[in-house]
């Protein structure tokens, strides 16, 4: 078996100002974080974290590797936070999928509410679970399923990267097939629809990763868009595994943008969550840019009316 196509797409969704999501879709890595904080920490959180996982995932393979990249991220974010008191208490949870084409396997550590699903033979299985209070309380027996999707709380998450100086990782393998799709997002997708509209995505797009990805996310805003959306879609496919180890990777890439996640710098550019990966094909991003820019282009316009207003007015007089 080897990876096959892979598409990875973030939103800002229709009620947020930032996003406050990242990805990596960088074969063998495919991962999401989603960032919490004040201002604008939580990008800076969700954007260390899937740097720290891109710069090394390269010359890794296994449970073990993803647990050590994650950890490796809690401590970069753990230790930005300590030396910034602006970014105090910022986290992120982080969903990293980790394939290994030689084993045919998938390693999968995770930490928070962001999840990975397995789609195969029609079949949607949720992989990881929930560090989330309202699925403790499901799995404790105290609050049905049907209760946590209105739950008032169901966003609070009861582990995160970066917020203390260890975390725990939940690690764990799936033997791989040809003809498994798998998904990585953030809550903002899994709040707003449920998995049948999921599968219907998948259907409606033929398996496409582009198309699933672009319905996705389409799909989270029809629903209301109350969160930043992201999803991570590959597939695993028939031949010869086709990966090369690639010990320098994106790694000089990779520190640039970490260097430029300063909170000086920070403030008020920020690079954009889908700009972690800078040159990988086929990573797009929709929306959070755009805004800004039109935002920009009316200010100018309203201006020169304004201009041209004041100068009539003032040879009318
Ligand atoms: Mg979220």
């Amino acid at each position: 078996m080897r990876t096959g196509r892979a598409s990875a797409l973030t939103d800002t969704g229709r009620r947020r100002m930032q996003n406050e999501d990242a990805f990596v879709c960088d074969p063998p890595l495919y991962a999401v974080a989603d960032g919490m904080g004040g201002a604008q920490a939580g990008e800076i959180a969700s954007r260390l974290a899937a740097t720290a996982l891109e710069e090394r995932a390269h010359d890794l393979l296994g449970e073990e590797a993803v647990a050590d990249l994650i950890r490796e991220a809690n401590d970069r974010i753990f230790r930005h936070a300590l030396a910034d008191p602006t970014v105090a208490g910022m986290g992120t949870t982080v969903t990293a999928l980790l394939v290994d084409e030689e084993a045919g396997t998938v390693a999968v550590g995770h930490v928070g509410d962001s999840r990975a699903y397995l789609l195969r033979d029609g079949a949607l299985e949720q992989l990881t679970a929930d560090h989330s209070l309202v699925a403790e309380l499901v799995r404790s027996g105290r609050l049905t399923p049907e209760e946590a999707e209105q739950h008032p709380h169901r966003s609070v998450i009861t582990r995160a990267l970066g917020t203390e100086p260890d975390v725990e990782v939940d690690t764990f393998s799936i033997a791989a097939a040809a003809g498994d799709l798998y998904l990585v997002c953030s809550d903002g997708l899994t709040s707003m629809i449920g998995d049948d509209q999921i599968i219907a995505v998948v259907d409606e797009a033929e398996r496409d990763p582009d198309g699933i990805a672009e319905g996705l996310v389409r799909a989270a805003n029809r629903a209301g868009g109350e969160d930043n959306v992201t999803v991570v879609v590959f597939e695993i496919v028939e031949g010869a595994p086709a990966l090369l180890l690639e010990p320098d990777g994106p790694t000089a890439e990779a520190a640039a943008v970490a260097a430029a996640v300063t909170p000086d710098e920070a403030s008020p550019v920020v690079p954009a969550a889908g700009e972690i990966g800078p040159g990988v094909e086929p990573v797009r991003r929709h929306g959070a840019g755009s805004g800004g820019r039109w935002l920009a282009l009316a200010a100018i316009l309203v201006a020169l009316a304004s201009a041209v207003v004041l100068v009539w007015w003032g040879l009318a007089r």
